[in-house]
C-alpha cells in the first residue's frame, strides 16, 4: 500500500460553495499560500451547492416572509431582512470583482435577473404584507418594491397563478425587479476551475476520515483515496471543514472544545419540476408564500423560475421531509453516529422539544404525488399532474445547541462558524440563508482565524468588497454605487435579459 503524505498551509475539506469561496478569497489575499482541497465525490458542487439541490434564490430578503416578523404591537421587525440584504450585497460585490478581474467569465452562466415576489391570501395576511411593504419600501436597500392587491395587476404580474383562480379570498403581492436567480452549482464549478488553474491542489474521490492535532500544533488529516483504496496523511497549518452536512462529524473528530454540545437535525427536501415548456413560459419570477402555521421556515413554498444549463425551468417546493442522512450521498446512520456523550443531553432536549416538527417532517415524507399537487394547486390552480415530476433536493443539517434564549437543545435555522480559539481550524454548520451569504460567512472565518493578518489584508478586502466593514444602509452614496456597479458587472441591468 503506497502512502502519500503532504504538508501544506491550508486544507479545505469539501468542494462546495463555501470552500470555493474561502479558497478564492485566500488566493487573492495571499497568493503564495499552498492550498489543498479534498472532496469525496468525483466533482465539485455535487451536494447542497448543486443547482438541482437548492432553490437558487439570491437571498436578499426581498421576498422571504420569514425574515420579517410581526411584533406583538403589530409593527413589522425588518432588522433581520436588513442584515441578510447587506450580506447579499457583499456576495454581489465579490462576484463583480471576480468578473471585472477576469478570474471568472460569463456571469450569465451563474446569475440572472429575476423579479422576487411575496404572495399571500386572506385578509390578515394581506394586512401583514401591506405593513411589511410599508416598512421595507421606504428603506434604500429595498428600493423599487411594489405592492398590489388588485387582481388585474396581479394577473399581469403572475398570470399562471391568477388564471382559473376560483377562491374569493383577498390576495396581495409585492414585487421587486432587482431580485436574482443564482446557479450556485455553476458558480462553485467556475471557482474551482479558477483555483485549479492557480496551483490549488484539488483531490476528488478523497474522503477525509479523521482529523487530529499533531504535537507541533498542526492538523493531520487521514484521507481515504477512494480510487486506490489507500489511506493518506496530509498536514496543514489551517483547516476549513466545508463538508456541508458532513461537517459536524468532522468537527467532532477534531476534538476541539468549541465543537462540543452541538448536534445536527437533518431535513430533506423535494422539488416538483415542470416538464411542460408552455407552462414554464408563462411564469417569470420567484414567488414566495407564507409558511403554514406549525410548518418550519425551510418549508415555505415557492414557485420559481430557474435558469439551469442556459434553459428556463420552473420549480415548486421545497417540500421538507425527514431523513437520517446528513448528506444526500450520506449514510442512514449519520444522525445516530452524531450523538456523542457531550451532546447527548442537548440532542435529547431537542428531540423532546421538536416532536411536532419531527411529526410534521415525517408526514411530509409520506405525502403522495397527488397530495403534493394539491399544495402546488394553491399556487397554480389548474396544474396538471402529468406536467410535473419530483426531484430530490439536497439535505440540510440544522444546528442544535444550548442557547440562553431557548435553553437546552434549541434548533437553529441559521449558519454558524465554529472555530478553535487559536484560529487553526474552523467549520461551517447550518444551512440558511446559505450559499447567498457565502462571502460574508467566509470573511467571518477569515476574521476569526487570521486576526493577525487583517490589518495587512484590509486594503485588498476593500478593493474586492468596497462595503467591507461599513453599513450600506448608513452610507447611501456607497449603496447607490454598489447597486449600479454590481448590476452592470454581473450583466443584471440589461432590461429583460432572456435566453435564446
Ligand atoms: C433544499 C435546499 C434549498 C436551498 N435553497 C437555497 C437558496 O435558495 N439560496 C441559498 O443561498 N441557499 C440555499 N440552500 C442552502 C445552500 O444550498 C447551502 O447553504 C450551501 O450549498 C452549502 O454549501 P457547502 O459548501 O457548505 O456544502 P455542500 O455544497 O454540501 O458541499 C460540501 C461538500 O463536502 C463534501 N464532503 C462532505 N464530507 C466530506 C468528507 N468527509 N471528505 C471529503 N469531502 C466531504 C461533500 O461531498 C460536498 O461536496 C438550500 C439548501 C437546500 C438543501
Amino acid at each position: 500500500m503506497s502512502h502519500r503524505e503532504t504538508k501544506t498551509d491550508v486544507i479545505l475539506i469539501g468542494a462546495g460553495i463555501m470552500s470555493a469561496t474561502l479558497g478564492t478569497l485566500l488566493k487573492e489575499l495571499v497568493p503564495d499560500w499552498k492550498i489543498t482541497v479534498f472532496e469525496k465525490l468525483s466533482k465539485a458542487g455535487e451536494e447542497s451547492s448543486n443547482e438541482w439541490n437548492n432553490a437558487g434564490t439570491g437571498h436578499a430578503a426581498l421576498c422571504e416572509l420569514n425574515y420579517t416578523v410581526e411584533k406583538p404591537d403589530g409593527s413589522v421587525d425588518i432588522s433581520k431582512a436588513i442584515n441578510i440584504n447587506e450580506q447579499f450585497q457583499v456576495s454581489m460585490q465579490f462576484w463583480s470583482y471576480l468578473v471585472n478581474s477576469k478570474l471568472i467569465n460569463n456571469p450569465q452562466d451563474f446569475i440572472m435577473p429575476l423579479p422576487h415576489m411575496s404572495l399571500v391570501e386572506g385578509e390578515q395576511n394581506v394586512t401583514f404584507l401591506k405593513k411589511r411593504f410599508e416598512a421595507l419600501s421606504n428603506n434604500p436597500l429595498f428600493q423599487g418594491m411594489k405592492f398590489s392587491d388588485d387582481p388585474k395587476k396581479l394577473m399581469e404580474w403572475i398570470p399562471l397563478i391568477m388564471q382559473e383562480r376560483t377562491s374569493n379570498e383577498p390576495l396581495a403581492a409585492t414585487k421587486i425587479d432587482s431580485g436574482t436567480d443564482v446557479n450556485f452549482g455553476a458558480l462553485t464549478r467556475m471557482l474551482f476551475d479558477h483555483l485549479e488553474s492557480n496551483n490549488v491542489d484539488l483531490n476528488y474521490n478523497h474522503s477525509v476520515n479523521d482529523i487530529k492535532r499533531t504535537r507541533d500544533g498542526l492538523w493531520e488529516l487521514k484521507v481515504r483515496n477512494l480510487d486506490s483504496g489507500t489511506v493518506e496523511r496530509h498536514t496543514a497549518k489551517f483547516v476549513f471543514i466545508g463538508g456541508g452536512g458532513g461537517s459536524l462529524h468532522l468537527l467532532q473528530k477534531s476534538g476541539i472544545p468549541e465543537g462540543k454540545h452541538i448536534g445536527g437535525f437533518p431535513v430533506s427536501g423535494i422539488f416538483m419540476v415542470c416538464n411542460n415548456p408552455n407552462v414554464v413560459a408563462q411564469h417569470h419570477a420567484k414567488v414566495y408564500g407564507k409558511a403554514k402555521v406549525g410548518a418550519p421556515p425551510m418549508s415555505v413554498p415557492h414557485l420559481d423560475t430557474r435558469f439551469i444549463d442556459n434553459k428556463k425551468a420552473l420549480l415548486f417546493g421545497p417540500y421538507a421531509g425527514f431523513s437520517p442522512r446528513f448528506l444526500k450521498t450520506g449514510s442512514m446512520f449519520d444522525l445516530v453516529t452524531s450523538v456523542k456523550p457531550d451532546n447527548l443531553l442537548t440532542m435529547l432536549s431537542a428531540g423532546a422539544k421538536s416532536m411536532s416538527l419531527t411529526k410534521y417532517l415525517i408526514q411530509q415524507v409520506i405525502l403522495s404525488k397527488e397530495k403534493r399537487m394539491e399544495e402546488l394547486r394553491e399556487f397554480i390552480p389548474n396544474a396538471k399532474s402529468d406536467d410535473w415530476d419530483l426531484v430530490v433536493a439536497g439535505q440540510r443539517v440544522q444546528v442544535i445547541k444550548d442557547t440562553e434564549a431557548g435553553g437546552k437543545g434549541t434548533l437553529q435555522f441559521g449558519t454558524e462558524v465554529v472555530s478553535a480559539a487559536d484560529g487553526s481550524i474552523a467549520a461551517l454548520l447550518g444551512a440558511s440563508p446559505g450559499a447567498s451569504t457565502a462571502v460574508h460567512v467566509m470573511l467571518e472565518v477569515i476574521t476569526k482565524c487570521f486576526p493577525e493578518h487583517i490589518s495587512e489584508w484590509e486594503r485588498k478586502i476593500k478593493e474586492m468588497i468596497p462595503s467591507y466593514g461599513v453599513s450600506l444602509l448608513e452610507t447611501p452614496d456607497l449603496l447607490r454605487e454598489v447597486h449600479t456597479s454590481t448590476a452592470q458587472s454581473l450583466g443584471l441591468s440589461e432590461k429583460k435579459r432572456t435566453l435564446s
